[in-house]
Parts: C-alpha cells; structure tokens; sequence
C-alpha cells in the first residue's frame, strides 16, 4: 500500500467509525476519548447481534490463529484464541470485528481467517487484512483518545495499558496516526524518530516537535466533528492540571 492508497483507506475506514465511536459512546454513556474495546464488543453484541467467543482452538490451530470471522445463515461470529496474549486477543476481537463491519457480506457465506504469521495470506486477502489491523487500531485507540494523549502528555506504557493494547501494537497505531493526519511516511525515518519519542518522554512531544501542522489538524477536526468536539474540549477546559499550549486557549476565544 503506498502512501495515498493508505491515507485514503484510513480516511474511509476512520469516517464510517467515527459514526460507531458516536453510537457507542452514547450507548454506553461516555465521551469518545474514553470509549474502551469491550465497549464495542458489548454494542456488537446487544445491538448489532454479532457472537463473540472466547475458544480454545485445536492444536494444530492453536498456535497459528490468532481469530477469525464466520459469516453463515446470516450472522456473524467472532472466534478468538484463548491461548494467545490477552493484548493480542483484545486486538484480534477489535480486527475481527473490523472485518464484520466493513467486509463481511451477509448473503453469503464466508470466514476470515487471521494468522499469527502475516506471511501466509494470499493477494487478495493482504488488502482486507491491512484494512482490518487499520480499523483495529482505530478501534483501540481513537483518534480523539491520542489527541487527548497529546494535549495532556500521557506516558506511552501508561496509555498502552490503558486501553488494552501491547505497546508494540500502540507503536504502530502511533505511526498510523502520524501519517494519516499529517502527511507523514508510515516509514519514513521522520515518523518513527517522532514516535520513538512519544515512547521515552510522553506523547506532548509530538505537541513539541509539530505544533504547528498540530494546531491545522486541531482546527479541521473542530469543524468536521461540530458541537460534539466542541463539548469535549469545553471539558478539558475544566481539568485544572492540564497546560494547555496557547493557541488552543486563542481558539476557544
Ligand atoms: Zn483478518
């Protein structure tokens, strides 16, 4: 996937999830930012009527799977490896239910399979597997959530543990997040210098080293996301313990 292709796959996925995190956050009655993957386990389940379960797979399965999807009879069933690390296994419920949302058809009858080696996909499953781990990542950890992360300089290791992920796995939704909303390379020497940083001094960092491009991508999100966001960041004006960089008190003005 080069860079235009994942932004633009980014873009899709974060949209039609904005909309779910806003479902979600007001059925379980909390704010975005702090919205947690069993949040959308519990929505799927009660309001969207997907199954969820927690397996032990046979052997010759347990240690190459980490999940799947099963479309049959015109439901949907999320299967998850009870032998993997419970972080792999809340990433892996997010992704497979990435696949329900966005890939699964309910005329059909169909299973994604998810391994614990990458290498084993054919062509065609490569691009719904990239769009899966993308809609996994934003799932985990929102955009709102890092941008909250950013302004209120939360420790990396704290904030992993915080909504469930391993750090490795936050590391990359770090990069992600870089590079869909600032126009920087997933690979680029740039990006992982910046999230490198986030892991050893906090995500302010960012704030540190891209305020500028930060406040354009602050700005742009007040005007897509409306009232809702404005209200949360009234919120955050409430926390008497958080600094807030100058330029976002002249925005609230
Ligand atoms: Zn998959």
């Amino acid at each position: 996937m080069n860079y235009d292709e994942f932004k633009e796959t980014y873009e899709l996925i974060n949209r039609k999830f904005e909309k779910l995190q806003e479902e979600v956050a007001s059925y379980k009655g909390v704010t975005i930012p702090y919205l947690y993957y069993t949040d959308f386990v519990d929505y799927a389940m009660n309001k969207l009527g997907i199954k969820f379960q927690n397996t032990s797979m046979p052997d010759e399965l347990a240690d190459k799977m980490s999940g799947m999807l099963i479309v049959a009879n015109g439901k949907k069933k999320v299967v998850v490896n009870k032998k993997t690390h419970p972080n792999r296994q809340h990433f892996t419920l997010m992704h497979e239910l990435s696949h329900a949302l966005l890939h699964a058809d309910l005329n059909k009858s169909q299973s994604f399979s998810d391994l614990l080696d990458d290498n084993s996909y054919s062509e065609d499953e490569q691009l719904d597997e990239a769009e899966a781990n993308i809609g996994a990542g934003i799932l985990m950890a929102n955009d709102m959530a890092l941008h909250h992360a950013i302004i209120d300089n939360y420790n990396f290791y704290n904030f992993a543990r915080n909504v469930g992920m391993s750090s490795s796995a936050l590391y990359f939704r770090t990069r992600q997040f870089l590079s869909a909303n600032f126009g920087m390379n997933i690979n680029g020497y740039d990006t992982i210098k910046l999230t490198n940083l986030c892991e050893k001094y906090g995500f302010g960092i960012i704030l540190e080293k891209i305020g500028e491009s930060y406040r354009g991508f602050f700005d742009r999100r007040m005007e897509e996301r409306g009232e809702k966001f404005c209200d949360l960041t009234i919120l955050e004006f409430n926390n008497p313990y958080f600094q807030r960089p100058s330029w976002l008190l002249q925005n609230m003005s």
